[in-house]
């Protein structure tokens, strides 16, 4: 049978067996954690707590009036011995709240069982998501109460779980799904409530066979879930890609997102926190994160407490092996290069990948030659050689008519340009520069 997929993409090597496969491992409590105020898309969070002040795990330590953020809780116990700027895996630096443990782990309060949540109205588990500060988890962090409140105008008929995981090295999805299946399963049943949605979808590339079939065995008998086996390309994961593939329908262009064509994307361990938020009452404070790449000694897949550091974590993995290239949060293709690795785990954090001398691409960039390998790889349908040009040159005006807004930064172009082509930074580059200019026309009227 051919299996379901989007048309442009690459096949890069995926490097999961280094960490594929392993159990999902806790290391010791933090001694100290900085948690930013700034983990999500939207409005950052305002600190509502002080220098001395005692915490417990799952308190509020910083929320925002604003409709799109969500709130922040203390993830370990403690005292707050700073609230101040500290390094974020962004390259800025942003004010954080510094908690020092007392070794208790105290619950600020306790996650128990609560009322069934398929009996709560849509409004009441929307707050409950909002308290526990849940915002996507497969990278993009944006408010999750927001995400289930489509304007009433649009009319959204599919949910789908994104279990692709379709960057290289991560295995962290891949792991939740095969130790977490039910829960996640739970958490799609609970937005199919939310958004009073009959019909929900677990797209799964076709290289995780177990997730495939655990999946498949937990939602036997439920008539409203199909779980799709999808091919394996990237970016498969990309929000556009997955519903071209699993519903044939086309996101209109930006401002077009993907309820424009009725359709909710989560990820499969945002599914998991809904399930732990709403079921027991259990605040975002940790996630799943792999810690990969042939600079580590033991790759792992961790739950970490939000703040921990990057540090101390690669220490937890036995610590660099021989010359590292380059220290990244997330994967190889879409990741954030970090300049230190005195910066925390957010919400954001899928990964943590040292990548080796070895593993890093090298070669200087050169001119472009026309090959048009990038146009074929281009998921979302551009020339990337003319954009790269445009960007480069300051041809703004001719980069928004190439339509570089319609770039999702995936770097699919630049894994397959043989005059390595630095095409990703050039459209960020122009991409800001046009920004930047629309806000100062704004500022002019
Ligand atoms: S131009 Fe943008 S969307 Fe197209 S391949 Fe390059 S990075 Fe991906
Ligand atoms: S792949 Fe590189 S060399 Fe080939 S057309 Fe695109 S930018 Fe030019």
């Amino acid at each position: 049978m051919k299996l379901k997929t989007f048309l442009g993409g690459i096949h890069p090597p995926s490097h999961k067996n280094l960490s594929a496969g392993k159990k999902i491992e806790e290391p010791p409590l933090p001694k100290t954690v900085c948690i930013p105020l700034a983990q999500h898309i939207g409005a950052p969070c305002e600190a509502r707590v002080e220098k001395g002040q005692k915490v417990k795990k799952g308190e509020v330590i910083a929320d925002s009036q604003a409709f799109v953020s969500a709130p922040i809780h203390a993830s370990i116990s403690g005292t707050v011995t700073a609230v101040q700027d500290y390094p974020h895996p962004s390259g800025k630096k942003i004010k954080a709240v510094i908690i020092e443990s007392d070794e208790k782990d105290e619950w600020f309060r306790e996650p128990k069982n609560g009322q069934d949540p398929l009996q709560l109205s849509s409004e009441e588990l929307k707050k409950k998501i909002r308290e526990a500060g849940i915002v996507g988890l497969g990278g993009a962090a944006f408010p999750t109460h927001v995400k289930l409140s489509p304007p009433k105008e649009k009319n959204i008929d599919a949910i789908i779980l994104n279990g692709v995981e379709c960057e290289p090295y991560l295995t962290a999805d891949h792991q939740l799904m095969l130790e977490k299946t039910e829960a996640i399963v739970k958490g799609l049943q609970i937005i199919l409530r939310i958004m009073g949605v009959q019909k929900g979808y677990i797209g799964i590339e076709v290289n995780k066979p177990d997730a495939l079939k655990a999946m498949k065995k937990a939602t036997k008998g439920l008539s409203n879930i199909e779980v799709v086996g999808l091919k394996v390309k990237y970016p498969q994961g990309a929000e556009k890609q997955l519903i071209k593939a699993i519903l044939g329908r086309e996101v209109p262009p930006p401002p077009g997102l993907p309820m424009d064509v009725g359709a909710v994307i989560q990820n499969v361990g945002t599914a998991y926190a809904i399930y732990e938020a709403v079921t027991f009452g259990k605040p975002l404070i940790e996630r799943i994160v792999t810690v990969t790449g042939r600079g580590i000694k033991e790759p792992k897949n961790l739950r970490l407490r939000i703040g921990t550091l990057f540090s101390e974590i690669i220490n937890y993995c036995g610590g660099i092996q021989g010359e590292a290239g380059k220290v990244l949060m997330g994967g190889p293709m879409m990741g954030l290069a970090q300049y230190t690795a005195q910066v925390p785990i957010i919400k954001g954090t899928s990964g943590i990948l040292v990548l080796s001398k070895e593993e890093l691409a090298s070669g200087e960039s050169k001119h472009c030659i026309n090959c048009g390998m990038c146009v074929r790889a281009c998921p979302m349908h551009l020339i990337p050689s003319s954009l790269g040009t445009y960007c480069e040159k300051d041809l703004f005006e001719e980069a928004e008519a190439a339509h570089i807004f319609n770039c999702i930064e995936c770097g699919s172009c630049v894994f397959v340009c043989p005059a390595n082509r630095h095409l990703v930074q050039m459209v960020k580059y122009g991409k800001s520069a046009i920004l930047a200019a629309k806000k100062q026309q704004q500022q002019k009227k």
